[in-house]
């Protein structure tokens, strides 16, 4: 009888699951090949299938499901699964439909409030509809919350669930505490990068050749998977037989594409690895936001920017570009792509400063929910924190507090995956570094082994634990920023001599 119930619940979700993934598909066809003047009929379908999906997702069938499920006892894959799908249904069918609708058609105004003062270096124009904006995520956290729960907290649980804002807190000072100073020695370094050998004339096809190379040897199924270009590059995963990737291509940056290639790889290498036989259920669903950034972050930046990785791929980049890199030693190379510098901008921050740019937003977004920073004093404020993190005043907000669309689209508590990625990521590395001979491998180009290892520990499990257990289980400690800052401090002291 269980079983029945629980085969039920299985090909619900096996709907709901197919459902997405059509909706994955127009979404990924706007980004890609979409003729501009369909925009607003795609919208239409897309709210469509928006409303289709919230519907059986919260269907009460779905209720009575679960709740016979819960009367028995159920080994752990299945007991998982009713959890997970227990937790998305009780948050689905606590926010009615007229706050869902007002969201909408708030931060669709939002965008375009934000975009025209990003443009005119105008904060003042965007503050109301941020506060708007913050008005309706905090109505939503108060339906959301726990008894007892924070309300950052439960915002976090659309994406990292049973991440606490105490936890960040203390990941983050851990963090501030080691890359401050890091930042400081790494500037204070006689060794000067020279960034302007990325920046000659590198034709798209070449760097296109080369970025389907290195994604295949990682493992990327190009039968069950795509490579295309768009403006943000991002991953779809449509199933785990149909993944799509994309990149974007400039002819005088060299290693944009290549690292775009190499994260939004190590996202569909996760999405590929998925258990097919669960297919629709949060046993071949990613873990979290922030474990999924964990595998893009590992391959972009603890593969990609390596010394034994280039050991073997930069030859063979000089053979693709052997004019253009006929003067670039390997070791200028490897110290080019490693260019650390406090910047503005998020998006082009260096793998050590890009945390401190979460951490900056982290501190925003918690401070404005809980009532403590007001929307108006955002600016100085940012200004003020960005100085005592990097030493630098942005210009104008639109390199300032305006640079992200994240909270014109009601993102909040979103940033802090960022870098629980970065964290997580170097986590899973020390641990896979010690059970495979990974510098080695990766010196001869010996991809696939890492790949299989994320795909047994990480990959195949789904949501069979929560992300802090999945962690614990598969590096025997708890999430911390340790692992992550001493990565960073062996890598950056070798590399720039101290
Ligand atoms: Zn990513």
């Amino acid at each position: 009888m269980t079983t029945d119930t629980y085969g039920a619940l299985v090909s619900k979700q096996r709907e709901i699951k197919l459902l997405g993934g059509v909706s994955g598909l127009l979404g990924w066809d706007q980004e890609t090949y979409m003729p501009h003047k369909a925009g607003e009929v795609r919208a239409e379908q897309l709210a469509l299938l928006a409303g289709l999906i919230h519907d059986r997702v919260a269907a009460p069938e779905i209720g009575d499901l679960l709740g016979k499920l819960e009367k028995g006892a159920l080994e752990p894959g299945k007991a998982a699964v009713v959890r997970e799908t227990r937790r998305v249904f009780d948050r689905e069918v606590k926010i009615p439909k007229e706050l869902v609708e007002e969201m909408a058609r708030t931060t669709s105004r939002a965008q375009e409030a934000w975009a025209k003062a990003r443009k005119e270096k105008d904060f003042p124009s965007f503050a109301p509809w941020l506060e708007k904006v913050i008005d309706l995520k905090k109505r939503a956290a108060k339906l959301l919350a726990l008894p007892g729960q924070d309300l950052y907290d439960a915002l976090l649980d659309d994406y990292e669930p049973g991440c606490t804002v105490k936890e960040l807190t203390a990941l983050f000072e851990g963090l501030e505490k080691k890359l401050v100073p890091l930042v400081k020695k790494i500037q204070a370094s006689s060794k000067k990068p020279r960034i302007d050998v990325l920046e000659r004339n590198y034709p798209r096809a070449k760097q296109e050749e080369f970025g389907r190379l290195v994604a295949a040897d990682m493992g990327f199924d190009f039968e069950g998977g795509r490579l295309d270009v768009s403006a943000h590059p991002f991953c779809s995963g449509l199933s785990p037989d149909d993944v799509r990737i994309t990149t974007r291509y400039a002819e005088n940056d060299l290693t944009g594409s290549l690292f775009g290639i190499m994260h939004e790889a190590g996202h569909g290498l996760y999405e590929q690895g998925l258990d097919r036989t669960h297919f629709g259920t949060p046993l071949a669903e990613a873990c979290s936001t922030g474990v999924h950034e964990s595998q893009s972050r590992l391959w972009e930046n603890m593969v990609g920017r390596s010394r034994p990785f280039w050991k073997h791929y930069y030859p063979k980049l000089r053979g693709v570009f052997p004019d253009q890199l006929a003067d670039v030693p390997e070791e200028d190379f490897l110290l080019a792509v490693n260019d650390v510098r406090p910047s503005f901008i998020r998006t082009e921050a260096d793998e050590v400063t890009y945390n401190l740019h979460v951490l900056l937003r982290f501190e925003v977004e918690r401070d404005l929910l809980s009532g403590k920073l007001r929307v108006n004093d955002l600016p100085a404020f940012w200004n003020k924190k960005l100085e005592k993190l990097l030493g630098i005043v942005p210009p104008d907000d639109s390199q300032g507090c305006l640079q992200d669309i994240h909270w014109s689209f009601g993102l909040f508590a979103y940033f802090p995956t960022y870098t629980l990625g970065n964290c997580y990521a170097a986590q899973f590395y020390a641990k896979a570094r010690g059970e495979l001979d990974l510098d080695a491998r990766l010196a001869r180009g010996d991809l696939k082994p890492l790949r299989e290892w994320l795909r047994k520990n990480v990959h195949e499990r789904g949501q069979l634990y929560r992300p802090k257990e999945l962690v614990e289980r598969v590096t025997g400690k708890p999430p911390s920023s340790e692992a992550f800052t001493s990565y960073l401090e062996a890598k950056y002291g070798a590399l720039f001599g101290f």
